[in-house]
């Protein structure tokens, strides 16, 4: 039997238990299969990607394609696997988040080529003004 360290994965305070040779040899990182508590290892994961956002109350970890329930705080219960919600999260709130950060981005550009018709208004450049005022409201 080859015996196992109990290395401790900083990011995530998770304990993983992994062999000698494969920490020096095979640059074995601590990963979810290698981790001692797996559901321990989930949530703590679950939290550095998305803070107090969701409910996991309901979700059962069985491996990371298996859908299980994440509560949203504010769109209620969704199925989502482990690996997808890492990187993804509420389908509703990531629709919002889009829709309100092409909002933003039109406002900037709309800041932005009123700022840039004031300094030509300012430096008497009329053609570029004019330019702006009739192809940017
Ligand atoms: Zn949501």
């Amino acid at each position: 039997m080859k015996s196992h360290v109990i290395v401790i994965d900083k990011n995530y305070n998770t304990k993983h238990s992994i062999t000698p040779n494969a920490l020096s040899y095979k640059n074995t990182k601590c990963i979810i299969s290698n981790s001692i508590d797996v559901n321990h290892y989930v949530l703590q994961r679950f939290y550095k990607a998305h803070g107090d956002t969701y409910n996991y109350s309901n979700f059962k970890y069985n491996n990371t394609k298996t859908l299980s329930t994440i509560i949203c705080k504010v769109h209620g219960e969704f199925k989502q696997a482990y690996e997808m919600h890492i990187k993804h999260g509420c389908k509703k709130c990531g629709i919002k988040s889009v829709a309100s950060q092409k909002l933003n981005n039109t406002q900037i550009l709309i800041d932005r080529m009123y700022n840039v018709r004031k300094k030509a208004v300012e430096l008497g450049n009329t053609d570029a003004a004019g330019w702006v005022a009739k192809h940017c409201n």
